[in-house]
């Protein structure tokens, strides 16, 4: 499929259409996942429950597997369900924090929800960002917010979990360290950053490292203090979307086209942004050549 030649505006366009579709196919999918469960085809072919179908036959992760058998409970349990997931305002992922809230409630209540306290949580989360969604089937939960006590299971011989409870200001951090560290480690785990902390952790605490490497090396001073002198003045943040993921510092005017590294033809930009406006100042195939 050759995309190159089409139009923004029409490259939009199709993109709706085609996540409209796919919101319909995904219904389609629930359905034929009720309609086997009803029938217990997957225990005529030889698979312990759907979810062992679903990630063994039909491909999907443990985590899509999980998401889809939530929805389709809850859309046999809630007709209307289907109308929010078709027009967006819920996805797998609001279904599934609904889906555990649910859970959760029956089990500390002794009792399932009834499908209008149900229907009313899941009115209360459509089209909310996920991270609110959880928070407000949180506030709404009866059972107590319990912290477990840390826990580090051996799971292989060189793996082992690690399972803790932090609040969502340690979350906040975690995706603001992730940002800081896109350039350099894109698509870090959980487990990864972790390493990293540690190391840094253990260079910084341990009495044994010699105390000049555990300064901060300062390479390029005037550049260095240039940089934080504008991420300061951009409030740490893109300068055009307000994301903080991945900044950069840009040039407003191209240093392709003559532009200088001085405070005011520098921002913030996140790495999006930035290329959309490399992509404008240098046209696309230019910027794909670079
Ligand atoms: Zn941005």
């Amino acid at each position: 499929m050759n995309l190159t030649r089409i139009t923004d505006s029409n490259l939009i366009a199709n993109t709706e259409t085609l996540a409209r579709e796919e919101r319909g196919l995904l219904t389609k999918v629930l359905h034929h996942l009720r309609e086997i469960e009803r029938r217990r085809l997957y225990s005529s072919l030889g698979y312990k429950s759907l979810f062992d179908f679903a990630t063994r036959k039909l491909g999907y992760s443990e985590d899509q597997a999980y998401r889809r058998i939530a929805a389709m409970r809850l859309l046999s349990e809630l007709p209307e369900v289907e109308a929010s997931v078709q027009s967006g305002a819920l996805s797998l992922s609001h279904i599934s924090v609904a889906y555990q809230h649910f859970q959760r409630e029956r089990k500390h209540g002794g009792q399932a929800l009834s499908a209008e306290a149900k229907a009313s949580v899941l009115e209360k989360i459509a089209n909310r960002p996920i991270r609110e969604a959880e928070q407000i089937t949180l506030s709404l939960s009866t059972a107590p917010v319990t912290l477990s006590p840390d826990q580090i299971k051996i799971v292989a011989d060189d793996r082992v979990e690690f399972r803790f409870q932090a609040n969502s200001r340690v979350r906040g951090k975690v995706e603001h360290l992730k940002g800081l560290l896109a350039h350099k480690h894109p698509s870090l785990t959980l487990g990864e950053l972790f390493e990293i902390l540690c190391e840094i952790g253990i260079k910084q605490f341990n009495p044994a490292t010699p105390w000049t490497s555990r300064k901060r090396r300062v390479i390029k001073i005037s550049k260095a203090q240039m940089r934080r002198a504008v991420f300061k003045r951009a409030g740490n943040q893109c300068e055009r979307c307000g994301s903080t993921y991945a900044l950069e510092v840009d040039h407003i005017k191209p240093q392709a086209k003559g532009g200088a590294t001085t405070l005011e033809n520098l921002r913030v930009l996140c790495r999006s942004c930035n290329q959309r406006h490399a992509i404008s100042e240098l046209g696309l195939e230019k910027w794909i050549n670079i």
